[in-house]
């Protein structure tokens, strides 16, 4: 099993242990530990390099191991320690628009209890967060709009809580606590302008788009 550092820690930079290399439709490089974000929990994996070999995408492999992908491996055996360094633009894209969904989600089930966030899809450019509408709401545009503008400006903190690898819950103010195992910014502030796309319902779930501005 990979250990997932990214869990505890938000180094960009560091050192790894390889432990195995696997050439096949794709190749990838495996490591004791990872910092590397894989893709899940609605948020992209991370790219980025480790040696002098650039990682294409991060993805969770069945057996609980972690893979990066590489387009070559190069020279790169098991054994090797090498250093790392995940693509930070790419990552603070990833962890804005992760926590701008958690920030929705929870303006959203305050201002509407008949509203619970159910899944969310943190991609640029696609952007949602679905919600199981157990009673009817009056939720417009205009007002999830206001409501973040408003949770934006307060600077509320992002926690997040519990043990990194059994209990994580990100914490954003009073709003509900949500299991995770993404990376977030530290505050609202960090998370800039949020562009709400627009409310759609559709077999008993509200969805509602988003994007974040000047990424
Ligand atoms: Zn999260």
């Amino acid at each position: 099993m990979t250990i997932r550092r990214y869990l505890e820690d938000s180094a960009l930079t560091g050192e790894v242990t390889i432990t195995s290399v696997v050439t096949g439709e794709k190749t990838i490089i495996r490591t004791s530990e990872t910092w590397f974000h894989p893709q899940g929990g609605g948020q992209r994996g991370d790219r980025g390099m480790i040696g002098d070999v650039q990682v294409l995408d991060t993805r969770f492999a069945s057996d609980g191991e972690i893979d990066h992908i590489v387009s070559d491996a190069g020279r790169i055996q098991p054994g090797m320690r090498l250093p790392f360094a995940i693509d930070e633009e790419q990552r603070m894209i990833n962890m804005r628009m992760h926590s701008a969904g958690h920030l929705i989600a929870g303006v959203v089930e305050v201002r509407f209890p008949g509203l619970i966030a159910v899944s969310g899809h943190h991609w640029p450019g696609e952007g949602r967060v679905e919600f199981r509408e157990e009673e009817q709401t009056d939720i417009t545009q205009a007002e999830v709009e206001r409501l973040v503008r408003e949770a934006i400006a307060a600077d509320l903190e992002v926690a997040i809580k519990g043990d990194p690898y059994t209990n994580r819950v990100c914490s954003i103010d009073t709003y509900r606590p949500i299991p995770c195992g993404g990376t977030h910014v530290g505050s609202t502030s960090e998370l800039g302008n949020i562009e709400i796309k627009g409310i759609k319902r559709k077999k008993g779930k509200l969805r509602i788009g988003y994007d974040i501005l000047g990424r």
